[in-house]
């Protein structure tokens, strides 16, 4: 992802909270998905798989895994909605299927079978879900320590996302 990509990335996501007004978190991405007309299924799947999108004759569809923790599937949505805005053409020609922990994976990994769109989608979600600006704020006045657990798991709570997906997201931004 080059930097005018992941500028073009930044601005798209904070038009979709500004459009819904959205000033602080938890941010409500259920509330964005069916803002962009999304028919979202949350329903019991293997647990190897975390969800799923699709346009079906012009109907964006997205399923999560409910049986993950609901921070996980925050996630999971946030990740389907940013192959929604981002990579509509693909997938309306075929159904675009998540396994595994799309989170995880780092984008400083070059290595091959790590794709485009999933680093991409991965961006989106941590960018809709963790705004460096909202985080600026939660830190402010304040030294933080990417190693203080209690810290992490605070604002973890406060965003309604992993420990691990705030751990990553803070050291990006800030470390
Ligand atoms: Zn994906």
């Amino acid at each position: 992802m080059n930097t005018k990509r992941r500028s073009a990335i930044q601005k798209r996501v904070k038009e979709l909270r500004d459009e819904q007004g959205i000033m602080a978190a938890p941010v409500p991405v259920e509330r964005i998905a069916k803002g962009l007309e999304a028919q979202l299924r949350f329903s019991p799947l293997d647990d190897e798989l975390s969800g799923m999108v699709y346009v079906k004759d012009g109907t964006p569809i997205i399923g999560v895994n409910a049986l993950h923790h609901p921070n996980r599937q925050r996630f999971t949505l946030a990740h389907e909605v940013g192959h929604l805005v981002l990579h509509r053409a693909e997938i309306t020609k075929q159904i675009h299927v998540d396994k595994g922990f799309p989170m995880l994976m780092r984008d400083s990994v070059s290595s091959a079978g790590i794709d485009e769109m999933e680093i991409e989608a991965n961006f989106f979600a941590a960018e809709l879900l963790m705004p460096e600006e909202f985080l600026a704020r939660s830190l402010q006045g304040q030294s933080f320590d990417i190693d203080d657990e209690g810290a992490v798991s605070a604002l973890a709570k406060e965003y309604k996302v992993s420990t691990a997906a705030m751990r990553f997201r803070l050291g990006n931004l800030f470390a």
